[in-house]
Formats: structure tokens, sequence, C-alpha cells
């Protein structure tokens, strides 16, 4: 079973947009699959609709072998999900953000070892998530899409204003997760990013998939 198969999946938006277009595409369980592309290529449009939060104009997907249109609390519940542009509780310490994700997948994880898993140590989990810093927040919010162990691991530009130290985190964290065996989504429009973690990369543009292949592959191919 593949983690995540789409077949001629397009989004049109009015008659003219289309933010994704016949968009075919294969990630294997196991590996970290990068989804390339510059603004605007569709990547998020893409997870969109392996979410069921977008429905697509034509096409269909399925995630971990369920039906994205049909199925999609059983998707839910078996994937993590870093968006784009994720907001915390300011208010909230670190911990809180774990108890709750926690609650809301209904596993019965131990928020300490989630929090462990990506560096927050007792004293960060006890402070308000309003105090972080922007390294901080991402590995939180990462922390928040580990809970319950999920199968398959989506990250929407998980680097996006991070210094390189936050950036090598993220990096960590995506290869310990494959290591145990899960499956990552990494989109970005940022090449070394892709090049450092993923097996095969995708490149998307202009809502069309222009190259499927591995890092060598695509590099001999220029
Ligand atoms: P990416 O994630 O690669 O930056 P998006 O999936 O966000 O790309 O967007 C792909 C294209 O679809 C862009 O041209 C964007 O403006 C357009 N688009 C996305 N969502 C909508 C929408 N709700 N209505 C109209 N156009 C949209
Ligand atoms: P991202 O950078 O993650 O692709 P965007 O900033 O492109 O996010 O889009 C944020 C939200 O705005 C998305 O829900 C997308 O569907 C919507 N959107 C993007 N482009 C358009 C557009 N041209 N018209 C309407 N909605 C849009």
């Amino acid at each position: 079973m593949a983690a995540i198969e789409t077949q001629n999946l397009t989004k049109r938006y009015g008659s003219d947009v289309y933010a994704i277009n016949d968009l075919s595409l294969t990630v294997e369980e196991g590996e970290v699959f990068g989804f390339l592309g510059p603004n605007g290529a569709g990547k998020s449009t893409t997870i969109d609709i392996l979410l069921d939060y977008v429905r697509p104009s034509a096409g269909s997907a399925t995630v971990l072998g369920y039906d994205a249109q049909r199925d999609a609390d059983a998707i839910h519940q078996r994937v993590g999900i870093l968006p784009d542009g994720y907001s915390l509780y300011d208010r909230l310490s670190g911990r809180d953000h774990i108890e709750f994700a926690v609650d809301l997948k209904g596993v019965n994880d131990d928020p300490d070892d989630v929090l462990d898993r990506v560096g927050l140590d007792a004293s960060a989990a006890a402070r308000p998530a309003g105090t972080y810093s922007k390294g901080m927040s991402q590995r939180l919010a990462l922390g928040m899409a580990l809970v319950g162990d999920p199968d398959l691991l989506i990250l929407d530009e998980p680097s996006t204003g991070l210094d390189p130290d936050g950036i090598a985190d993220i990096r960590e964290i995506t290869l310990d997760h494959a290591a145990d065996g899960g499956t990552v989504f990494f989109s970005s429009h940022i090449l070394s990013q892709v090049e450092a973690v993923c097996d095969r990369v995708g490149i998307l543009n202009r809502g069309r998939l222009v190259a499927v292949d591995t890092i060598d592959g695509l590099r001999d191919a220029v």
C-alpha cells in the first residue's frame, strides 16, 4: 500500500485558474518524499485535498489506503500535520499544547516523551507559548504533529522563518521519524532543505508535476 497516491488530481478555481493540474503521484510507505515547487505551484492545495479540506475538481487521492474524500476521519487519525502558518495559544504552556493534541487524537502518549523528542525541556514546556522563539514554536508544533505516532507526517514549509539551528532541528526530527519507519511528505520551495532529508523529490510547477526522481537522478538530468 502506498502512503499517498493521487490519480489525475485537478483543482480549478473559476474557469481558468488551475491550482493543480492532472497530478498523479505515488509516495511509498517509509520514504521521505520532497514536494518541491515555487510559491503558488499548488503544494498547499495538494495537501489540502489529501486531508479533505479542499475538494478536487477531478481525480482522486488515497492516503494510507483511505479515500481522501470518503474517509477523512481515518486519515486525520493516522496523519500528523505541521501546517504552513500554524498558530499556537500564546497563554497556554508548551505542555498544555501537547496535552491538548493527545486529547484531540484520543491517544495515551506521555506528553513528556513527546516534548523530549522535539527537544523541549521541562522548564521550556512550562512556559507560555507566547514567550517562545520561532524555533521553539516550530518544535512544539512539530511535537503536536507527532502525537499518536502518525504513520505519515506532512510538513508544509516547515523551515519558514527558522535560523540554521532551527532548520537543523526540523531535519533531525524528520529523519528520526523516518528511521522509526514513518513516512514523511516534506513540502518546500527551498531545494537545499529538500535535498538534505528526502529520498525522492517531486517537482511541482504551475500545478503540474514536472519531475519525480531521487536527488541523484535529478542531478544527473540537469
Ligand atoms: P503553494 O502552496 O505551492 O504556494 P497553493 O496551492 O497555495 O500553492 O496555490 C496554487 C495556486 O492556486 C495559486 O495560484 C493560488 O493563488 C491559487 N489558489 C489557491 N487557493 C485558491 C482559492 N481558494 N481561490 C483561488 N485561487 C486559489
Ligand atoms: P501557502 O503559502 O500555504 O500556499 P497561501 O498564502 O497561498 O498559502 O494561501 C492561504 C490561503 O488562501 C489558502 O487557504 C488558499 O486556498 C487561499 N488562497 C490562495 N490564493 C488565493 C486566491 N488567489 N484567491 C482566493 N484564495 C486564495
